[in-house]
């Protein structure tokens, strides 16, 4: 049995008589770029989550960016964030010219620690990114007293969390601004890049929607030093036509992450869920010592894992120097242990009991003898791509 991390070929097959069409439609009108399916799909997109906007733009990395912009967040300005997190949360912060202040995660959820966050804020500090990493929420309740405190601003990275909630709100909807991704393999991707800004501040929303499209109050008429950052036609009217499934996906992928949880050996350490929260498991990680021999016994079966992420962000080359005495102990350890199992909407059944069955073994037998190997060779070349 193969069982992949993702499988985009079947999503299509499943959605290709809908898909087909929006797609033809786009190209028969022959307008590609801020039209009616990017208006629409704004539209839906902001009442899917209860806010007053909803601005695309090209990507999860530019709606970042494009944020810390509009909040005036620029050089000499300080961010929180954690450095267990994907690297674009933090190439955000440095493009704006501002300087990323990496924090530690929590023990028992590897999320953004707002203890950690208290320690580094500084008359510097501008704003929070808090990232609601792998699907699960943030503890936005602590973050946002922590802010409120403070004067900061409170970015939501959502870019895994599409329909994730915290009490009775959608994920993204809850800081000052909330940045998504629709890179492919995200709960809500397209087929290609995109990304969306949500927000209930009109000055905020304002501002974006010029400076994603060169700066324009209208046609070439430009006030600032924009961006080109859009996302296209024909990206928005395939984004309409999966919005429909996400609710239901969504379920999907809790229904197997319950699955997990009841029949994993209880020697693999799992995410703690916040009381308050209901995750939509973009990924499934599990957190074991011999990570790289389970990895290894379980691509031997045919079975696709995926590391998130192997190196903490303040170790990255563009970061290393400058974070050299800090120490970050629980992303270190999360970075060495994390392994994420095959979680999306196109498996069955039978093929997650057949993940659990091969852990479940693998952790019995040869993985407990085994010495840890290295990386390189634990990662088959089909898997570096990311999710
Ligand atoms: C995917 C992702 C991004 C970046 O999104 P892109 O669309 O790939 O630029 C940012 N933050 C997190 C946490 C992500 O997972």
């Amino acid at each position: 049995m193969i069982i992949s991390f993702t499988d985009l070929q079947k999503e299509y097959l499943f959605l290709k008589r809908d898909i087909d069409f929006a797609i033809e439609k786009v190209l028969k009108k022959g307008n590609f770029i801020l039209g009616e399916e990017v208006e629409a799909f704004e539209y839906e997109w902001a009442n899917y989550l209860g806010v007053a906007h909803a601005v695309s733009v090209a990507s999860g990395t530019d709606a970042l960016f494009l944020s810390l912009k509009a909040l005036g967040v620029g050089p000499g300005d300080e961010v929180i964030l954690p450095t267990f997190t994907f690297i674009s949360s933090a190439l955000a912060i440095s493009h704006v010219g501002a300087i990323p202040v990496f924090v530690d995660v929590s023990e028992n959820n590897f999320l953004i620690d707002p203890l950690d966050i208290e320690k580094k804020i500084t008359k510097k500090t501008k704003a929070i990114i808090a990232v609601h990493l792998y699907g699960f929420s943030a503890d936005v309740q602590k973050i946002n007293k922590i802010a409120k405190i403070h004067k900061l601003y409170v970015i939501e990275d959502a870019a895994q969390a599409h329909g994730a909630m915290f009490e009775n709100k959608k994920i993204g909807s809850i800081g000052e601004i909330g940045c998504f991704s629709f890179y492919p393999t995200k709960n809500l991707g397209a087929y290609g890049d995109g990304g969306v800004i949500v927000t209930s501040n009109n000055t905020l929303a304002k501002k974006i929607i010029i400076l994603r499209n060169y700066g324009q109050i209208k046609k070439y008429v430009s006030i600032t030093d924009g961006y080109n950052s859009r996302l296209d036609e024909l990206q928005a009217a395939i984004l309409r036509v999966k919005l429909k499934y996400l609710d239901q996906w969504n379920k999907r992928r809790r229904e197997i992450a319950e699955m997990y949880d009841s029949k994993l050996s209880p020697e693999v350490k799992r995410i703690e869920i916040n009381n308050n929260s209901l995750p939509v498991y973009h990924i499934y990680p599990i957190f074991v010592s011999k990570r790289d021999i389970l990895m290894k016994g379980l691509a031997n079966k045919g079975i696709s894992t995926i590391i998130h992420y192997p190196i903490p962000v303040h170790h990255q080359n563009v970061y290393k120097n400058y974070y050299k005495k800090e120490k970050f102990p629980v992303s270190l350890e999360a970075a060495k242990t994390e392994l994420s199992l095959p979680i999306h909407p196109f498996l069955s059944n039978l093929e997650i009991d057949h993940v659990i069955d091969c852990v479940n073994s693998l952790i019995r037998s040869s993985y407990k003898s085994g010495k840890n190997i290295k990386l390189e060779t634990a990662i088959h070349p089909k898997e570096i791509y990311r999710t």
